[in-house]
C-alpha cells in the first residue's frame, strides 16, 4: 500500500487553511494543522491540530516534524481596512512566520512547500485605472507594491526561490486574487469586501435599514474567486512541476458598486448606497489567467453569482444569529458599515 502523504497546513484555523484541510483529508492525506487559533465556525478535519505561534522558532520546527509537504498559509492579514493601517505589525509578524516556516521545512527534510502569496505584490503604478489591464506574473517587477503586506509577500516569494536553488526544497508559489466563501471572517475589522458586503446587505434585509456604506465612489474594480476553486487550484499547483509564482483567481472584473447590487439581488432586497471616505486600495486589479491555463490546463469554474449565493446564505445565518442573540434590531447601530475593496 502506498504511504499516506503527511501534510502540514499552517494557518489551518483561518479561512482558506480550514477549507484546504477538509479538501486534503478528502484526498486521503494525513493532515496536521497549526495556527494561533482553532477554526471559528466549524471543527477542523485535521488529524492533529497544534495551537502554536509560528513566530516562535521551536514551534515552527515542531510543526514541520515528520511532514512530507507544507502548505504555508499562516499570515497576520485582513481586508484593506486592516492592511492599510498595520504596516509594521504585518511586515514583522509575517516575516517571522515565513522565515521560520521555510527553515523548519528545510531542517525537517520536507520535500515540497507551497507558499500563498497575493495579488498585492503587483506594482501600484499598473493599477491606477478602474479599467485595469489584467496582471501577468512578470508584471510584479520593477516592484512597487502598495503596502508592507505586498512587500513581505514578494520577499518570501524570493525566499522560496532561493530555498529551491540552494537546498533543493521544491517550492510552489501561488498569488491569490480575492478569495471568498463561507466560513471566512465576516465582521470585526479583518473581513474583505465580499464578506463585508454580504454582512451589510444581511443587516439591511433583517433590520429594514436599507442604506449601505461604501468606501470611496465604489467604482474601484476587482475580480473575486470562490473558495472551492481556490483549494482545487492550490492542490493542482502543488502536484505540478511549476516553480515560478502563478496567479490564482477569476478574470471577471467588477466594481464594488456592482458587487453590492449583486449581493442585494441575491438577498432579494433594494439597497441605497452611501459613499463615504475610507481606504480603497488600488483603483483596479484583475488577474491575467493565461499562464494559469497553460500550466495547470485549468482555471476557476464557479461563477461569482453562484459563489456569492453560497456565501450570502451563510453570512445571513450568522447575522440572524447575532441579531437574535442581541435580542433586537438596534444591533445595527453598533455594526461597522463600510465596505471596501481587497
Ligand atoms: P486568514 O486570516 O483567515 O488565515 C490566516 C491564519 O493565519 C489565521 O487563522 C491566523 O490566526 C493565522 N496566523 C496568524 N499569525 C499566526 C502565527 N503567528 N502563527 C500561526 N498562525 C498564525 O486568511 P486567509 O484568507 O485564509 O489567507 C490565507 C493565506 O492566503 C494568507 O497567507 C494570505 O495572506 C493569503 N491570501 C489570501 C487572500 C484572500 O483573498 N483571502 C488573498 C491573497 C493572499
Amino acid at each position: 500500500m502506498a504511504k499516506q502523504t503527511r501534510a502540514l497546513v499552517t494557518g489551518a484555523g483561518g479561512f482558506i487553511g480550514h477549507h484546504l484541510t477538509t479538501f486534503l483529508k478528502k484526498q486521503g492525506y494525513w493532515v496536521r494543522g497549526v495556527d494561533v487559533k482553532r477554526p471559528e465556525y466549524s471543527a477542523t478535519a485535521a488529524d492533529e491540530f497544534l495551537v502554536a505561534d509560528l513566530r516562535v522558532w521551536d514551534n515552527a520546527l515542531k510543526a514541520a516534524q515528520d511532514i512530507d509537504e507544507v502548505y504555508a498559509l499562516a499570515a497576520d492579514m485582513g481586508g484593506m481596512g486592516f492592511i492599510s493601517k498595520h504596516h509594521a505589525q504585518i511586515l514583522h509578524n509575517n516575516s517571522l512566520i515565513n522565515l521560520n516556516t521555510l527553515e523548519a521545512a528545510h531542517q525537517n527534510g520536507v520535500t515540497r512547500l507551497l507558499y500563498t502569496s497575493s495579488a498585492c505584490v503587483y506594482p501600484e503604478y499598473l493599477q491606477e485605472d478602474a479599467n485595469v489591464k489584467p496582471l501577468k506574473e512578470e508584471d510584479a517587477y520593477p516592484a512597487q507594491p502598495q503596502d508592507a503586506y505586498g512587500w513581505e509577500k514578494l520577499v518570501t516569494e524570493r525566499l522560496c526561490m532561493h530555498y529551491f536553488q540552494d537546498y533543493g526544497l521544491e517550492t510552489r508559489t501561488v498569488r491569490f486574487h480575492n478569495i471568498f466563501g463561507p466560513l471566512g471572517t465576516w465582521d470585526g475589522g479583518r473581513e474583505k469586501a465580499p464578506a463585508a458586503m454580504c454582512r451589510k446587505v444581511a443587516y439591511a434585509k433583517l433590520t429594514g435599514h436599507d442604506e449601505i456604506e461604501i468606501w470611496g465612489d465604489g467604482e474601484q474594480t476587482r475580480s473575486f474567486c470562490y473558495i472551492d476553486d481556490c483549494v482545487q487550484g492550490i492542490h493542482k499547483l502543488m502536484r505540478s512541476d511549476y516553480r515560478e509564482p502563478l496567479n490564482l483567481g477569476q478574470d471577471r472584473l467588477i466594481t464594488i458598486n456592482q458587487l453590492a447590487d449583486m449581493v442585494a439581488n441575491i438577498a432579494g432586497i433594494q439597497i441605497s448606497k452611501k459613499h463615504i471616505a475610507g481606504p480603497q486600495g488600488v483603483r483596479g486589479r484583475n488577474s491575467d489567467n493565461t499562464r494559469l491555463r497553460e500550466v495547470l490546463g485549468w482555471e476557476p469554474q464557479i461563477s461569482l453569482e453562484e459563489g456569492l449565493a453560497q456565501t450570502y446564505a451563510w453570512i445571513e445565518e450568522q447575522v440572524r444569529h447575532k441579531l437574535g442573540g442581541n435580542g433586537n434590531a438596534n444591533a445595527v447601530a453598533r455594526e461597522p458599515t463600510a465596505a471596501h475593496a481587497d
